[in-house]
C-alpha cells in the first residue's frame, strides 16, 4: 500500500517581472490509486493563477497516472493563456520523463521547466 500524496498550494505570489504564479507543492507517491489527489487540485478555478508551479522535490515515487495528469495541466493552463512549470522535482521524476521520453523546455520568464507535450 502506497502512501498518499500531499498537495499543498502555495496562494499566488508575484514573481519578479512576470505575472502572478500559483505553486503547488506535492510529496510522497502518486499511483493510479492516488494520482486523483493531484489531479484535483490542478482542474482549472479560482485558486490557481495561470501560470502554476510544481514543486515535485517531495515526490518519492510516481508513474504514468501521475505524469498523465501533468500533461492534461499543462495542455489546459496553455490552453487558459499560462503554463504549467515544474520548478523542482526528485531524482524518481527525472527518471518518469526519461523513461518515458518526455521532454522539458525552460521558460525563459521564469525558468521553470514545461513538460513538451508528445500528443
Ligand atoms: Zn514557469
Amino acid at each position: 500500500m502506497l502512501a498518499l500524496p500531499l498537495v499543498r498550494l502555495v496562494a499566488p505570489e508575484a514573481v519578479p517581472r512576470s505575472r502572478a504564479v500559483t505553486t503547488v507543492v506535492v510529496t510522497g507517491e502518486i499511483d493510479l490509486a492516488s494520482a486523483e489527489r493531484l489531479a484535483l487540485p490542478l482542474r482549472p478555478g479560482p485558486h490557481l493563477a495561470p501560470v502554476v508551479h510544481l514543486d515535485l522535490r517531495g515526490i518519492t515515487f510516481m508513474d504514468v497516472s501521475g505524469l498523465r495528469i501533468l500533461l492534461l495541466a499543462s495542455r489546459r493552463a496553455a490552453v487558459a493563456n499560462g503554463h504549467l512549470g515544474l520548478s523542482r522535482m526528485s531524482p524518481q521524476v527525472r527518471r518518469l520523463l526519461q523513461l518515458t521520453h518526455v521532454q522539458t523546455v525552460r521558460e525563459p520568464d521564469c525558468g521553470c521547466l514545461r513538460l513538451v507535450d508528445p500528443a
